[in-house]
């Protein structure tokens, strides 16, 4: 295949990245209209599957973001990889209105196997909230797409110890819990962001892509080689419409990228426009060699 400038169309070429803060690691490949998946291996959570790679077979759950091939391709792929390497049960989210199709799918492919593959499907509408493990939540988001599609947050749970008793002793603190009283309080950390495919009405519209710790936002036009009212007819996001956004976010992570911009010129134009706007810019590109 000709890569066309984007290093990460060739076999395990991936971008990378180990946020410490948060103590998560998010990793994949994003090409408009060829592949999205994206992985947070901590989590075991998969956003995506245009191609199944062993990053995405690892993860027990699975988001979809909506139903086109590019997104969504692997998706019977990725059953019969875990099933093939005894991975267990696994969990599919997706648009409520896609989940009669992508069974289908499925259905079909496992009537080709002859055998069923252990998993559930999940529809969600957006604000809908799930667990993924005890301390994390997965909130669907409304993107705007031109079918239906879904972004996604994680927040995380905390418990904190109550203001009034930060600086009392041990002995204190346990005296209160022995008389009953609450000694800590929730908090929800908005740890991670995705917009999925969406014109760029969505993060006017939702908060948590703009106030993520780390906010993947769909950016897949970046110049004069496509209008903004184009990108908007397509139900896609141009850079230039995120250059007035108040974003909150620590770090900005625009992907599904157009095959149109080689790796380094994408680079080149994305921390020329958003440099000033966030304080920190990190495409889903691979390091270039
Ligand atoms: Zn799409």
């Amino acid at each position: 295949m000709n890569t066309g400038g984007r290093p990460e169309l060739s076999p395990g070429a991936t971008a990378r990245r180990h946020f410490e803060d948060e103590g998560f690691t998010l990793e994949g490949v994003s090409v408009a209209g060829v592949a999205t998946w994206l992985t947070i291996g901590q989590w075991s959570l998969a956003i995506d599957c245009g191609v199944v790679t062993p990053q995405v077979v690892r993860c027990r759950t699975l988001a979809l973001t909506h139903g086109h091939m590019d997104h969504a391709g692997g998706l019977a792929t990725w059953l019969a990889m875990r099933r093939l390497n005894g991975l267990g049960s696994s969990t599919v989210y997706a648009p409520a209105s896609a989940v009669g199709a992508l069974r289908k799918v499925v259905e079909t492919w496992e009537s080709l196997h002859r055998h069923p593959f252990d998993w559930q499907l999940i529809g969600l509408e957006p604000g809908d909230r799930v667990p993924i493990r005890g301390d994390l939540t997965l909130e669907a988001l409304p993107a705007d797409h031109v079918v239906p599609c879904l972004g996604w947050a994680v927040w995380r749970t905390k418990h904190r110890l109550l203001r009034s008793l930060q600086g009392a002793s041990g002995p204190e603190i346990k005296a209160a819990k022995l008389r009953g009283e609450a000694i800590t309080q929730r908090a929800d950390e908005l740890l991670f962001a995705l917009s999925g495919d969406s014109r760029a009405t969505m993060v006017h519209d939702v908060p948590q892509l703009r106030q993520a710790r780390v906010s993947c936002m769909e950016t897949t036009f970046l110049d004069k080689r496509c209008s903004i009212a184009q990108a908007q007819l397509g139900g896609h996001t141009h850079l230039d419409e995120l250059l007035d956004v108040p974003w909150q976010v620590k770090t900005l992570v625009p992907y599904h990228i157009s095959q149109r911009y080689n790796g380094d010129v994408a680079r080149r134009i994305l921390t020329a426009k958003l440099g000033g706007v966030v304080q920190d810019v990190w495409p889903l590109l691979p390091e270039s060699e």
